[in-house]
């Protein structure tokens, strides 16, 4: 009877060792993470003066003083995606192994549930290469929001309720402008296609975040370059159809071909006055 007793006692305990246990699906992947932002630490503790040497070779004399005024680097824009995958697991998935050497800082699930993957301040690898205005490197000043969209369907009101609650979130936090909440089609108009032209920019555009045409458009004026304007805006105009495309997905929507209407003229007549006021 005793010994019994025991095996349930300690049965029990193993049940509720387990329960409380802070393993999950992810504490390989979490403690990976952990790990390397310590690492960041050692990184940025370091005290060392720039060896520098000038032209004729000659080290040039310098030393380190730590100042006492100083902060930490913020993000300045939002670059908006969807996953192109068929669930949010498939997602979370592909970001935590390493060999895909892709993430993001947000993902977002149909249900509207936030996932956080990386730390606002760090570095997440979720635009690539591509061009926006002068920005090269949007990985290392932006902020990586995926939207868990197979690409071909429209998006939950739970995940628009909830990126325009994280967006209010960002944009307070780090005063980001209005202007710099764009897609990685913007950012990479020759590589990617998303968020698409399902993504609800007017929506956003109402909320402050990005911009949207005016209802009543002019007509622009004579001697409109819309070249200029396109690279006004931002987009890389080196291959202007891949830019049309992309100014199109986002401002246009109904159609995507590479040509301009008089009518498609005059929407981006109307956001290129937007984005240089
Ligand atoms: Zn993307």
């Amino acid at each position: 009877m005793v010994k019994n007793g025991r095996a349930v006692y300690f049965c029990l305990l193993i049940i509720f060792l387990a329960s409380c246990s802070p393993k999950g699906p992810y504490a390989v992947t979490n403690k990976y993470y952990k790990d390397k932002t310590k690492g960041f630490v050692t990184t940025i503790q370091k005290q060392l003066p720039d060896s520098l040497t000038d032209s004729t070779g000659r080290l040039i004399p310098s030393q380190w003083v730590g100042t006492v005024n100083f902060g930490i680097r913020k993000p300045n824009f939002v670059i908006i995606h969807f996953t192109a995958q068929d669930s949010l697991q498939q997602t979370l998935k592909t970001f935590t192994i390493t060999s895909t050497q892709v993430s993001a800082h947000y993902v977002i699930a149909k249900s509207g549930e936030v996932v956080h993957m990386v730390n606002d301040y760090l570095r997440a690898n979720h635009a690539g290469v591509g061009k926006w205005g002068s920005v090269t490197d949007m990985n290392s000043c932006s902020i990586g929001i995926e939207i868990d969209n197979n690409g071909n369907e429209p998006f939950t009101t739970a995940q628009i309720n909830s990126l325009l609650a994280l967006l209010a979130q960002l944009k307070t936090n780090y005063n980001i402008p209005q202007a710099n909440f764009i897609g990685h089609q913007d950012f990479a108009p020759k590589r990617k296609p998303d968020p698409g032209p399902f993504f609800p920019w007017k929506t956003l555009a109402q909320h402050g975040f990005g911009y949207w045409s005016d209802d009543i458009l002019e007509l622009p004026p004579d001697g409109f370059d819309y070249t200029i304007a396109l690279k006004l805006i931002g987009y890389d105009t080196r291959d202007i159809n891949a830019a049309i495309v992309a100014f199109k997905r986002h401002f246009v929507q109904t159609d995507i071909s590479p040509t301009l209407t008089q009518l498609d003229l005059n929407v981006l007549y109307n956001v290129y006055q937007k984005y240089n006021q």
